[in-house]
């Protein structure tokens, strides 16, 4: 069977991010595995529960996702408040939505305190961004899943076109 690939909802197209607003990608092979049935949307953060729109959240302190799943690090939204468990939810929701579908691969949204996978925001809501994951990115990664961002797709594309071929 064709790999299935986890798919942020936002890079989907769907207006879920903080502030309802969408990262729609456009691509002609993206849309060809879209058609083909092969992507999984998911977005973590509303599966745990937050609504849309929502204050924005960033990992504290220049941590990064590992912090965090490992209790060394919280989430803190721009209102001060602690969401780090709700953050941590919907990582483990969106690994197993991966697992029930079977997906080796994830296309998540870069600079997100869930989906980014290279570069995430430092935690200063100053605008400043450093390298470092997600929480879900993070949580994906030490599963075995291997998390590309939009600015990884012809990577992802040859990744996905060699699992194929074996
Ligand atoms: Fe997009 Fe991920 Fe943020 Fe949901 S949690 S809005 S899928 S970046």
């Amino acid at each position: 069977m064709p790999p299935k690939i986890l798919v942020s909802a936002c890079l989907a197209g769907f207006k879920v991010r903080y502030n309802a607003s969408n990262k729609t990608l456009v691509h002609s092979t993206l849309e060809r595995w879209q058609q083909e049935g092969r992507w999984v949307i998911c977005c973590p953060e509303l599966a745990a529960g937050f609504s849309t729109p929502r204050p924005p959240a960033e990992i504290a302190a220049a941590a990064n996702g590992a912090e965090v799943i490992a209790g060394k690090a919280r989430v803190i939204d721009a209102d001060g408040n602690d969401v780090t468990e709700p953050y941590l939810l919907g990582a483990h929701l969106a690994l197993n939505t991966a697992r029930l579908h079977d997906c080796r691969f994830a296309l998540l949204s870069d600079r997100s305190p869930s989906c980014g996978s290279q570069t995430i925001y430092d935690g200063s809501f100053g605008g400043q961004t450093q390298p470092g994951s997600g929480v879900t990115a993070e949580l994906l990664r030490q599963n075995g899943i291997e998390v590309f961002s939009e600015h990884q797709i012809e990577t992802l594309i040859a990744r996905v076109e060699a699992a194929e071929r074996t």
